[in-house]
C-alpha cells in the first residue's frame, strides 16, 4: 500500500481485519485459562526453557519460574531448528513431560506445533498452541488451530509486516477466538542482536487489534543481559506480558542456553516488573509471592 503522490507508506487500518480489527472489539480481547487472563489489567509471564529436555530440568525451572510470578510454563517439545543435525526436541516424550510438570506445579502450559499433523497430538497435552515464528504463513497450519477450542500465541513471522501478520491472523480467528499476538523480532540488517526487537509493532498492534500483545525479549535480542531491559520496555510499551526463556542451568541447556535467563536474573526482572506494574496498572504477580 502506497501513497503515489508523496511516497510515504500508508499503515493498515483496522478496516482490513474483520475478525482482529479493534473496531470489532473496542474494549480489547481478555483470552481466560481457567485462573490465568491474558490481556486486561494483568501482565501475564510465560516462562521456562526453550526445550523441554528431561523431568529433572523441567520441574526445577518450573517451580523457580512459579516461584517468581510466573502463571504460564513455556517449553518446546517439537523445535524448529535451523539444523537438521541440532536437538530437535523429545516430541511426545516432552509432551508428557510437560503434562506431568503441569501436574505437579499447577501451571498451564504452551507449547510449539510445527505441522498439521502433530495438531491432535500437541491438542491432547497443551494448554496453549504456539505457532512459532517460522509457521506464521503456514494456512493449513493455521487452519488445523482454527478448528480447535484451545488458546492459540501465534508469533509474528520473522520477515513479516505487521500487516501480513495481522491477516494471517485472520485465519486462525475464522474458527477459533482465543489468538494471543506475540512480537518476537524481526530480520533487520543489525547482526549486533539476534533479531531486532519491534518495539513499535505494540502500539500498533493494540491501535489495529483488539488482540492481546505478548513480547519475546529472549528471541527477540538473542542476550540475556537484554531481556530484562526489553521486557521492562515492552511493559511500558503496553505488552500484555512477556514469554521468556529461563533455564536452571543455562550453561548446559540443548537450545538457547545463550539467551536464556538464570534464576537470579528471572527474579531480578521480575522485581523490575512488579515495580513498573503498580505504577502503570498492570499487575504482573500476586502480592503474596516473595520475590528472592
Ligand atoms: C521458541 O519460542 O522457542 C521459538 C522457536 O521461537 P520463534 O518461533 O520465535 O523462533
Ligand atoms: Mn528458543
Amino acid at each position: 500500500m502506497n501513497n503515489l503522490l508523496c511516497d510515504i507508506p500508508i499503515s493498515p487500518t483496522e478496516v482490513d481485519y474483520k475478525l482482529a480489527g479493534r473496531k470489532s472489539r473496542p474494549g480489547g480481547t481478555v483470552v481466560q485459562l481457567d485462573d490465568v487472563d491474558i490481556g486486561g489489567d494483568q501482565f501475564t509471564v510465560m516462562a521456562g526453557p526453550c526445550a523441554v529436555e528431561s523431568y529433572e530440568q523441567l520441574l526445577t525451572t518450573a517451580e523457580i519460574v512459579k516461584s517468581g510470578g510466573a502463571k504460564i510454563l513455556r517449553g518446546g517439545a517439537f523445535k524448529p531448528r535451523s539444523s537438521p543435525y541440532a536437538f530437535q526436541g523429545l516430541e511426545e516424550e516432552g509432551l508428557k513431560l510437560l503434562a506431568e510438570v503441569r501436574h505437579q506445579t499447577g501451571l498451564p502450559i504452551v507449547t510449539e506445533v510445527m505441522d498439521t499433523r502433530q495438531v491432535d497430538l500437541v491438542y491432547r497435552y497443551t494448554d496453549i498452541f504456539q505457532i512459532g515464528s517460522r509457521s506464521m504463513q503456514n494456512f493449513p497450519l493455521l487452519k488445523e488451530v482454527a478448528k480447535t477450542d484451545k488458546p492459540v500465541l501465534f508469533k509474528r513471522g520473522l520477515g513479516a509486516t505487521i500487516d501480513e501478520y495481522l491477516q494471517a491472523a485472520e485465519y486462525i480467528l475464522q474458527g477459533n477466538e482465543n489468538v494471543i499476538l506475540c512480537e518476537r523480532g524481526i530480520r533487520t540488517f543489525e547482526t549486533s542482536t539476534r533479531n531486532t526487537l519491534d518495539l513499535n509493532a505494540i502500539p500498533m498492534l493494540k491501535h489495529l487489534s483488539h488482540l492481546p500483545v505478548i513480547v519475546d525479549p529472549s528471541h527477540g535480542t538473542g542476550h540475556p543481559w537484554m531481556v530484562a531491559p526489553m521486557s521492562r520496555a515492552a511493559m511500558a510499551a503496553g505488552a500484555d506480558g512477556i514469554l521468556v526463556e529461563v533455564h536452571h542451568k543455562p550453561e548446559e541447556a540443548l537450545c538457547d542456553g545463550h539467551q536464556s535467563l538464570n534464576p537470579e536474573e528471572f527474579f531480578n526482572m521480575m522485581h523490575d516488573l512488579y515495580l513498573i506494574g503498580t505504577a502503570i496498572g498492570k499487575e504482573v504477580i500476586s502480592p503474596n509471592i516473595v520475590l528472592q
